[in-house]
């Protein structure tokens, strides 16, 4: 069995190691990102997006806005409704602007990381925001640190700006070209030039990017492109459409161009995107994630079902499943768990230890709704297992006369390399133990998961368009890291 810290939180420092000379302080990072082309207020859209965008990381924000000639950026440590007060936008001004919110859960987690990134090269001002998380970053950097190249944070993201300002192109779409073409791994990308907006899809497209338009009062169209549409409802946008996996879209004086820079791979969309990270209120890879997420708690129910009293979902990640395993099962659905949405990082702990503190900040009981009850527990996933054990407990203590834990997805066995925040191999308790254990670890008394064919069928992949890896460990693309090296399978 696994050795585990009870007090060991989720989001505690974890990241995969690639050797001692690792440049980079972590190799996965959680993000959303936001553009906008053709709007005189661009960084006052640009925030309301990232608002919308806030649950896609919580580190730092930022914001580069053009006025035609020159790139004014700012970004901060913090969220993004602290970061960008009046003040701080209107020293965005100009009609284009990009935007990111980050979330790091090791090493440095300084300012320098923070993006947009820009740089000044011969190709003009440029600032870019990722999401994802670049395979061969290390090899890059180390090229070009070689070659002379310095580098100014410890973000892989970074890497892109300097193959752009070393490539020989003279345009600037044709120095992205370039250095698109030398990147691996999942990169949902967008950049602001002094007078355009470039953005682009690796080709397997792991990570989300969706396209839209906006209607000035003026009768003019702004364009605008976003993680996820939720960021899209909040300003009045119109969901266009996906960027597609590899390709290139350009907004600039002259119109939109599209273009594929590089042949698609087989698409492979992040399957984990619908079961947890979306918001449920957003499209995702052409497919309404609520949807998805009530799919998997109806056939979690067919595939697991429980002569139990009460379904109560773990709030809020387990919500959308829980309502569908209610509903095939016809147990009354009891938010007998809630929530305090109001948990913020400079919480001062009472310095005398209290059990199961930090759980107890996020989540309480209703006793009445769980006294002598069976209650089935459902939430998204099972990562370490402290969450769980902790809410078993909680659910326990409360009166429950059993608790039966149901997750909407198959055991997680594998860490994600393509910018979800996993912890590494020997940290994920279903690589290291079995079904039994886990169960005894939880505390729970009985224990079960989606299957990998259910889970396809919820997220609607007739196609084999999903990347599942981190359920199979068959990854899409090949990864040479310490802890793994595996060949390239294909999406399981
Ligand atoms: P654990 O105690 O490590 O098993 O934590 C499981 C909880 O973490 C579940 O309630 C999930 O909703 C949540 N979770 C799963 N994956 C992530 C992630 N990548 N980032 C943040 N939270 C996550
Ligand atoms: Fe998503 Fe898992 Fe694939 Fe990572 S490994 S892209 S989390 S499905």
């Amino acid at each position: 069995m696994l050795e585990l810290g009870e007090d060991t939180p989720f989001d505690e420092p974890a990241f995969y190691q690639r050797g001692e000379d690792c440049v980079f302080d972590k190799l996965h990072e959680e993000c959303g990102v936001f553009a906008l082309y053709g709007h005189p207020e661009a960084a006052n859209l640009v925030y309301l997006g990232l608002y919308a965008l806030q649950h896609r990381g919580q580190e730092s924000a930022g914001i580069a806005a053009s006025d035609g000639r020159k790139i004014h950026s700012v970004r901060k440590m913090g969220h993004v409704a602290d970061i960008f007060t009046p003040d701080v936008l209107n020293q965005l001004p100009g009609e284009c602007a990009i935007g990111h919110t980050r979330y790091s859960t090791a090493g440095e987690t300084s300012l320098r990381n923070a993006q947009p990134l820009s740089v000044a090269c011969s190709k003009g001002q440029v600032a870019v925001a990722h999401n994802g998380n670049l395979t061969n970053a290390i090899e890059l950097r180390r090229d070009l640190e070689e070659d002379g190249s310095i580098f100014q944070s410890t973000s892989d993201t970074e890497v892109v700006l300097h193959l752009v300002a070393r490539s020989r192109e003279r345009t600037l779409a044709g120095a992205l070209r370039d250095a698109l073409l030398q990147i691996e791994g999942a990169f949902s990308l967008v950049f602001l030039a002094e007078d355009r907006i470039i953005v682009a899809r690796d080709p397997h497209g792991f990570r989300p990017l969706a396209m839209g338009t906006l209607e000035l009062a003026s009768g003019a169209t702004a364009t605008v492109f976003a993680s996820e549409t939720c960021a899209f409802d909040l300003i009045g946008a119109t969901y266009t459409g996906d960027v597609q996996p590899g390709e290139m879209v350009i907004v600039g004086p002259e119109g939109m161009t599209r273009e594929f820079y590089t042949r698609p791979e087989k698409p492979a969309h992040c399957s984990f995107e619908h079961v947890y990270f979306s918001r449920p209120d957003s499209i995702v890879f052409g497919k309404a994630v609520a949807e998805s997420r009530e799919r998997m708690g109806r056939l979690l129910a067919r595939e697991h079902p429980v002569d139990a009293d009460v379904i109560v979902p773990v709030p809020d990640s387990g919500v959308a499943a829980a309502i569908g395993y209610s509903s095939e099962s016809g147990i009354p659905y009891r938010q007998a768990l809630i929530r305090n949405h109001y948990v913020g990082r400079t919480f001062i702990e009472p310095s005398q230890a209290i059990r199961d503190f930090g759980v107890k900040l996020k989540l309480n009981p209703v006793r009445h709704l769980l006294e002598g009850k069976r209650v089935v527990l459902v939430d998204d996933s099972i990562v370490r297992g402290t969450t769980s054990r902790k809410i078993v407990r909680m659910v326990r203590s409360a009166g429950a006369r059993e608790v039966h834990m149901r997750i909407s997805c198959p055991p997680t066995i594998s860490p994600c390399y393509y910018g979800v925040d996993t912890p590494s191999l020997h940290e994920l308790i279903a690589a290291n133990n079995s079904l039994e254990q886990i169960r005894e670890f939880i505390e729970a008394d009985s224990l079960a998961y989606l299957s990998l064919e259910s889970l396809r069928d919820s997220v609607r992949d007739s196609d084999d368009h999903f990347c599942y890896a981190c359920y199979t460990g068959h990854y899409p693309t090949l990864i040479q890291i310490d802890e793994v090296i595996t060949a390239k399978t294909g999406c399981c």
